[in-house]
This record gives C-alpha cells, sequence and structure tokens, in this order.
C-alpha cells in the first residue's frame, strides 16, 4: 500500500489538489486510454469499452485550513475548509509552504496560551495560531489571508495493530488509492469506464457536479470513506467487517438494482460487506445520481475512524475487499440497472 501512503502525505485541501492530481496523473498515465483535467480541475482517466458508460468518483481533496487574518501581534485566525472538529486542532503543528520553505506554527487558544482551563469547547473562532513572529515578519515571509495552513502530522502508522492504517486525509486517499489500484489492474475493460478523481467534495461535491455532467455516464459510483460507529454498544459499521454499501445518507438514496448486484457479487465472491444507513454526511453520489436526466448510483465505502479529524483510522482487509469487489463488478457489470 505504499502508493496509499504517499497519497495520504500529499496536502490537498479543497481547492488546492494540484499536488495529489499530479502524483495520481503521474502514476496512472501508462495503464489509461485517455487522461485529461476539466476546467473545474477533476482528473478524468478514461479505459477504453463498449456502451454503456461507467463512472467511478474519488474525491482528491481533503478537510484543513485557511488562512482569515493576521493581527497586530502576529496571531493567525483561520477558517476551516470542510467539516472539520475544533477540538482536535488545540496543540496540532501547522505549517504554511511559502515557495519550498515552511513557517512553522502551532494551534492554540487563549486559555491555553495563558494557563487558563478550557471550560467550554472551543469554537474555530477561539483558536489561532502562533509562528513566533511580528505581523510585519510574517508579511515579509509573504504570509497572507487566503492561504492553506499545513497540519503537520506523522503518518503511515499502524498504532499497534499492523492491520490497520492511521493518518491524515484517509477522507479520500483510500478512495483515490482503490481506483488508481482498479485501474492497473483491469488490463480490458468490457464498459466505457471513466475513473474520475474529483476536487471540492468536501465543500459541497462540486467536482462531482461539473464531471458527471462532461462524463455523462449510465451508472456510477463513488468509491469514499463513512464513519465507523464500533465502539458504541451495538455498533452497525465496524472496522474489519468489509466495505459498506450506502443505502442511504443524509443527500440520496442509493440505486437499489446496483445495490443488489453489488451483494450478490460479494456473496458469489465472498466478501463481507456491511450496509450504511446514515443520518448524516454526503457523497459524490448525490450529485452525480442527479446529473442531468439522472445517474443511477451508489456508495462503496470503507470504514473509517474518527472521520474528519486529524487522524483517522481504517483496516486494510476492507480497503483489499473493496478492491476486488469493484473489479468484479466491472468484470461482470449489471445489465438492467440503467434507471
Ligand atoms: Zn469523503
Amino acid at each position: 500500500m505504499k502508493f496509499l501512503f504517499k497519497l495520504m502525505e500529499a496536502f490537498g485541501t479543497s481547492g488546492n489538489e494540484e499536488s495529489v492530481r499530479a502524483m495520481i496523473s503521474k502514476e496512472i498515465k501508462p495503464y489509461v486510454d485517455d487522461l485529461s483535467v476539466d476546467k473545474y480541475g477533476n482528473l478524468i482517466a478514461h479505459k477504453k469499452g463498449a456502451l454503456p458508460k461507467v463512472m467511478l468518483a474519488a474525491h482528491m481533496d481533503e478537510v484543513g485550513l485557511m488562512i482569515k487574518s493576521i493581527d497586530d501581534r502576529g496571531r493567525i485566525a483561520f477558517s476551516n475548509v470542510g467539516g472539520i472538529e475544533p477540538l482536535v486542532l488545540v496543540g496540532h503543528a501547522v505549517h504554511i509552504n511559502k515557495k519550498g520553505n515552511k513557517v512553522h506554527g502551532v494551534i492554540t487558544t487563549e486559555e491555553v496560551s495563558n494557563d487558563f482551563s478550557v471550560e467550554k469547547m472551543p469554537k474555530i473562532a477561539d483558536l489561532f495560531v502562533d509562528t513566533g513572529l511580528s505581523k510585519t515578519a510574517l508579511t515579509k515571509l509573504g504570509v497572507k489571508p487566503g492561504e492553506y495552513l499545513m497540519l503537520d502530522h506523522k503518518v503511515n502508522h499502524h498504532l499497534g495493530n499492523k492491520n490497520l492504517i492511521a493518518g491524515k486525509a484517509l477522507d479520500d486517499r483510500i478512495g483515490c488509492y482503490i481506483l488508481t489500484e482498479l485501474i492497473k489492474k483491469i488490463k480490458s475493460s468490457k464498459n466505457e469506464i471513466y475513473f474520475v478523481f474529483t476536487v471540492q467534495e468536501e465543500i459541497g461535491l462540486y467536482g462531482a457536479k461539473t464531471s458527471a455532467y462532461k462524463v455523462e455516464p449510465d451508472w456510477a459510483i463513488a468509491v469514499d470513506v463513512t464513519n465507523s460507529d464500533d465502539r458504541a454498544p451495538q455498533p452497525t459499521i465496524e472496522l474489519g467487517k468489509g466495505p459498506c454499501l450506502t443505502i442511504k445518507d443524509a443527500d440520496m438514496i442509493s440505486n437499489k438494482c446496483l445495490n443488489n448486484h453489488l451483494e450478490n457479487i460479494a456473496k458469489k465472491i465472498k466478501i463481507p460487506i456491511q450496509y450504511d444507513v446514515s443520518d448524516f454526511g454526503a457523497t459524490d453520489a448525490a450529485n452525480i445520481s442527479i446529473s442531468k436526466e439522472g445517474v443511477s448510483s451508489t456508495v462503496v465505502s470503507v470504514p473509517v475512524r474518527n472521520l474528519h479529524s486529524t487522524i483517522s483510522i481504517a483496516h486494510k482487509n476492507d480497503i483489499e475487499n473493496s478492491i476486488t469487489l469493484l473489479r468484479e463488478l466491472l468484470k461482470n457489470p449489471p445489465k438492467l440497472c440503467l434507471t
């Protein structure tokens, strides 16, 4: 899973996906018939085949932070890009990339920096970055509002369990990794397949909207991650128990025919699957499914713990099983899921 670790190390907050896109382009170029970047920034890889047209989407972007303002003392206020819990940010090391030179800082609050005890949960507006530099020094370095703050991490570690992967941006570098593996493994495809690496999912599923309009798929699958609840007394989604099929989330009801087809394939090749019926969250599939006249769509996702925090945790088997399931699906595509 070396390429997954590389993808996790790349920084690609929504609107800043260039380095992730370059990394994926380089990796998949030898294996696809066409590779292009659309006007919005999505990377579209095409493998030729017969109709119907299939679209598999994974988003390149991750949640993160952007500089909002710098006060007279050099304290940097920031805005969140996508859903990120302020609680996990306190004490976090960050850096600002200035042409290869890093300006390092740490996220703190008034209470923490003054030795008061924190009495209520901080909001983003209560937090700031301390770089140890004055406003003048930061301005001289070219640090200004609108720039991204990169959250520093030790990535690619397994906690106490070699079967686990813990690190940043598992949402959705896991999906990007699954798509790149499929691209490499599928030598000849039955259908026209478009592997789309989307931008700006975390702030509104936008890349999926423009790319689905362009690709005009007949059916589609978003490959993403979903929240596990394996610490609950009666868990419904657990790490290591297989990929999840979304039945519904906050924004869509998945296509029943596609889900039945995936279920049958999983049974045939003896891959465990789990069902995701969720009140929260949405994926690229929501926007793909309502593109033009509508597209039969569903979501295959890998369960993770700590979704939208700075370090998430996934199980290797769920990633491997997702690849096997989707590979088998593309070998045996559904015949009647076009409505
Ligand atoms: Zn996601």
